[in-house]
């Protein structure tokens, strides 16, 4: 009989590593050769045409059909001239990953290749089936993709890819990246004004994102034969390993060859596409790994870390391999996150969390520490899902309280604030060198001894949200970053502005009204382990949330706060965000519900079967072994121990059916889903896979049908 596992092994043992096809040794050679980005449209097309679209990224000015008609003509000569047949409109609806509809440039009536500005501009695809939270009855199904000018095109395969966003026939929005613009102009505008206190000649500002990727890897043959990794991303059952990340030697180690071939040959395809992917290296976990490239205008690092994930699984499977970028693949060891470092940038180069000049930098640091202070609830709903539960507030990710981490200069500095009521700095250089804080150095320092435990830290230029999931689309929770920052400077400015209206020097108005802040936002600044037990007790005192399940986290973007926040700042209207609330809330059931079918299958089709053969084998052992005399009580035992966690797991899983039967009755999504979370996941997942786990330890390993966890981690 064949045991896929085994099978498994046999493969994953005799593979070798694939050669890479370097292009060339220096990357300018072909850096974004794959890319159409503005520089070679600005080659491509009259002045005039680049102009416009140059307007349209930096106003929203709007692109006239001759315009439009002149940039498609420009983008399918380059996209033939490397054999692509075919293009689409590449867009991000709530389904999570990246959608697209490919049409062919060849026209069979006119015999030619033909690509109309009208087509580069507006799509509508049959988008009946995505979800949109009850925006789009079928009937009126209709939804549109518009051309996005500020995100490059590129080419996978043989298709031009045009980054869009997605809206409903109405106007609603049905994506990612919507969201993401209007909360970026929200941000931008004020913060512009904000800047004027200082600079007068800043006109823009733009955010950055970098977003450092963490992923495992395991062979292409244990992934096919554990049905939890195809159907869900996680293993849903597997006991703990003899060697899991206790030696901590995975972290930055030399990276092993099939491995490193397979990063060089994705990080040379993301290259082309004009990803500028820099850092590699092997993360806390054996078998996972990061990736992060070089800081990009927000809305391109978005549809780049959503291109790179395409990209490392199309690649990986090149090197028999598969990824894995579920939050937490395997238990017990450390899941993934997406570290999103985030700063605001003028138009004039300066980076507004670059701590020189102190008032400057001060507005900007205390005002994002104010917004985490006071809209905390709503970053922490924009990062819930069912695969980000597994790791927030599980002791290895930060935890499910939001809090920011400033490091002990700026913690000093602003302790000393809150204690005196004064924020003294003089003129100068040197301003924190005078408040007894060395300015450059001890930044430095705090730099590399980083606390890893804090949701959103300051990280001596930017701020890193490292709460955000693996797999999740980073649009949604940088949107709500932008967007409550935008709203704290709002008020900010408000606040100011009536103190100079009031008679106060503009400076004096600025440091009272940060003094303000600075007691206000205390509560938000921690230095400590946000791992630990004493966090969650202080947190409580500090009256912070600490949500740990999706349903109930979700709920915070649908308070009558958050739905204002957003409606003001045109980020969602109550009916979008009470769409997306409604989308969130059922993916997050629907995953749950797979997961649950996915356990009982497995369990009963086969570690029963698995489990049974083996106990009838030691059945049949006792009684030969009777028959001649000999009585083992170990025998006996062993017999006794499968049976009991036969039971169990037969036991377990019937009352879960019984549980998920009852659910689906409920009528009322949120109720299903927070049954989900409570029973479901926190009852019956625990029991189901505790006794698989158990038989695991107590079955022969010749007979037991899934990889396990040393070899998924080990065998590469
Ligand atoms: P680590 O946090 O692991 O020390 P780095 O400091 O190199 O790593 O930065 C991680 C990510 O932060 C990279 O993607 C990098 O480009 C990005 N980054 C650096 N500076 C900024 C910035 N000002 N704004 C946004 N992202 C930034
Ligand atoms: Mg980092």
């Amino acid at each position: 009989m064949t045991n896929l596992r085994l099978n498994a092994v046999e493969k994953a043992l005799a593979r070798t590593t694939k050669s890479v096809d370097v292009p060339s040794n220096k990357i300018s050679d072909y850096f974004g050769d794959d890319c159409f980005d503005l520089k070679k449209l600005k080659a491509a097309v009259t002045p005039a045409v680049f102009e416009q679209v140059q307007a349209s990224i930096e106003k929203g000015a709007k692109i006239d059909p001759e315009t439009a008609d002149a940039v498609a003509a420009a983008v399918k000569e380059w996209a033939v001239a490397k054999g692509v047949t075919h293009c689409t409109h590449w867009f991000q609806p709530l389904t999570g990953s990246s959608a697209e509809k490919h049409d062919a440039f060849f026209d069979s009536r006119k015999g030619v290749e033909i690509f109309k500005g009208s087509t580069l501009i507006q799509q509508e695809p049959d988008a009946s089936s995505f979800p949109n939270g009850g925006i789009r009855s079928t009937n009126l199904a209709r939804g549109y993709t518009g051309w996005d000018p500020s995100s490059p095109f590129f080419i996978v395969e043989s298709t031009l890819c045009i980054p869009t966003i997605f809206v409903s026939f109405t106007g609603d929005t049905l994506d990612y990246k919507m969201p993401l613009l209007k909360a970026q102009e929200a941000v931008s505008k004020v913060a512009v004004e904000v800047c004027k206190y200082f600079d007068e000649e800043v006109t823009a500002v733009s955010a950055s994102l970098g977003c450092e990727q963490e992923y495992f890897l395991v062979d292409k043959a244990f992934y096919a034969a554990r049905p939890d990794l195809y159907i869900t991303g996680r293993t849903l059952f597997g006991a703990a390993p003899a060697k899991g990340q206790q030696l901590d030697d995975h972290y930055f180690g030399s990276i092993a060859p099939r491995v490193y071939a397979f990063m060089k040959d994705f990080e040379i395809a993301c290259l082309k596409l004009g990803i500028p992917v820099q850092t590699r290296h092997n993360e806390v976990a054996p078998g996972q790994f990061e990736v992060a490239p070089l800081f990009e205008e927000i809305n391109v690092a978005v549809d780049h870390n959503l291109l790179m994930m395409d990209v490392m699984q199309k690649v990986a499977d090149k090197h028999d391999l598969k990824v894995l970028l579920h939050e937490k693949p395997f238990k017990g060891l450390n899941g993934s996150g997406k570290h999103n470092n985030w700063s605001l940038i003028t138009d004039n180069g300066r980076n507004l969390f670059d701590p020189e000049g102190s008032l400057y930098f001060l507005t900007f640091l205390v005002n994002t520490v104010k917004a985490v202070h006071k809209y905390g609830d709503i970053i922490r709903g924009s990062i819930a899902s069912a695969g980000n539960d597994h790791r927030l507030g599980a002791n290895e990710a930060p935890p499910a309280i939001m809090s920011v981490f400033l490091g002990s200069t700026l913690t000093e500095f602003l302790d000393k604030v809150e204690a005196t009521g004064e924020l003294v700095y003089e003129d100068g250089e040197d301003k924190f060198m005078q408040l007894g804080i060395e300015k450059i150095p001890s930044l430095k320092l705090d730099n590399t001894d980083r606390n890893r435990t804090s949701p959103f830290a300051f990280t001596g230029n930017k701020f890193e949200l490292r709460a955000v999931g693996s797999t999740q689309n980073s649009g949604t929770p940088m949107a709500i970053l932008n967007l409550v920052v935008a709203e704290q400077l709002t008020q900010f400015k408000a606040e100011v502005d009536a103190l100079i209206a009031g008679g106060k020097d503009k400076e004096e108005a600025i440091r009272e009204v940060l003094i303000t802040y600075i007691k206000e936002s205390k509560a938000i600044r921690f230095e400590g382990d946000g791992y630990s037990q004493e966090w969650v007790e202080e947190a409580e005192r500090r009256g912070l949330s600490n949500v740990k399940d999706t349903p109930r986290a979700l709920k915070f973007l649908v308070t009558e706060q958050a739905m204002e926040v957003f409606a003001k700042h045109g980020v969602f209207s109550h009916k979008e965000i009470e769409a997306r609330y409604e989308v969130w809330t059922e993916i997050y059931k629907t995953k749950l519900d797979i997961e649950a079918r996915t356990m009982e299958s497995i369990a009963l089709t086969k570690i029963i079967p698995a489990a049974s053969r083996y106990m009838g084998k030691l059945v049949e052992t006792a009684a030969v072994a009777k028959s001649i005399g000999i009585e083992s009580r170990g025998l006996v035992k062993t017999i006794e121990e499968v049976a009991y966690q036969i039971d169990v797991l037969k036991e377990g899983v019937a009352s879960m059916a019984t549980d998920l039967d009852r659910i689906e009755e409920m009528g009322d999504v949120v109720e299903q889903a927070i049954a989900f979370a409570d029973t479901v996941k926190g009852v019956h997942f625990e029991k189901v896979r505790g006794a698989v786990d158990a038989l695991e330890a107590l079955v022969d390993d010749q007979e037991w049908p899934l990889p396990t966890y040393s070899e998924m981690l080990f065998l590469k």
